[in-house]
């Protein structure tokens, strides 16, 4: 019997407009006539209770918005279809970092922690936490620690993390939330716009995983490429932009293992 293929909707970063996200997403599931078997996103997904998460996030202050998570969390709005998202670098780290594994935040959102995965019928998703930077600490604080540190310290892709990734492969479907250091140079040399570092972790993910998809945040930009491996069918990498920019922000996809 042929087994039925899956069905997946990619979104871009949510920066807390969680309605939005929904919305759109319905837009495509009834568009396209398919409910799609789980939702992933990028990063930047912003699911602030209350203002003592949105302290707990890093970034500059014109930025720190509560946004609309705490309807889904306290039960007056819900995700349609299960969420799994990984962190970005404006999270509430102080509650995600309590679970560095992952958890269900509310009903049908799931955090897949710093690194980790979720299967729906034998087609596996990958997702790691975080951006790089080669300044970053070398280690992770606790977020209860009494010992000074900043948001900052929590928003960093580290090396065990890349591991951790790698072993929850083989992997259908890769997210990170920065770019793969070679897609971003080769991007940025196309469009001239942004000149980041990229991930060399979220690269290595890419080469070792060969994924047949692959989605980033960070950019808020639209990129959409095959990139080839020597030994395996290429990766369709996409760039995923702003939930506010409509349409280049998702990317819906069926897939049979
Ligand atoms: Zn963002």
């Amino acid at each position: 019997m042929a087994r039925t293929p899956v069905t997946i909707v990619a979104v871009g970063d949510v920066h807390g407009h969680h309605r939005r996200m929904v919305a759109l997403v319905e837009r495509w599931t009834t568009h396209h006539g398919v409910v799609p078997d789980a939702v992933i996103q990028v990063g930047d997904c912003e699911p602030h209770r209350h203002l003592d998460d949105l302290t707990t996030m890093a970034g500059p202050s014109k930025h720190k918005r509560l946004g609309d998570f705490a309807d889904f969390h306290e039960g007056r709005s819900r995700f349609p279809w299960p969420v799994y998202f990984i962190g970005g670098n404006h999270e509430p780290y102080g509650w995600l970092d309590q679970h560095p594994d992952g958890f269900e935040l509310t009903h049908n959102c799931h955090y897949l922690g710093r690194a980790g995965s979720f299967e729906v019928r034998g087609v596996r998703v990958v997702g790691l936490t975080g951006i790089y930077s080669s300044n970053a600490p070398a280690s992770r604080p606790h977020p209860n620690s009494i010992a000074r540190h900043s948001n900052k310290d929590h928003i960093w892709t580290l090396p065990e993390d890349a591991d951790v990734a790698l072993d929850a492969g083989p992997a259908h479907v890769l997210i990170t939330h920065d770019w793969p250091e070679d897609v971003l140079a080769q991007a940025s040399a196309m469009d001239r716009r942004r000149h980041d570092t990229g991930n060399p972790h979220a690269q290595a993910l890419l080469e070792l995983l060969q994924p047949r998809f692959m989605f980033c945040g960070h950019m808020h930009t639209r990129h959409e490429r095959a990139i080839e491996h020597d030994d395996a069918p290429p990766t369709t990498f996409v760039g995923l932009d702003h939930i506010l920019s409509g349409n280049d922000a998702i990317y819906g996809f069926s897939i049979t293992p």
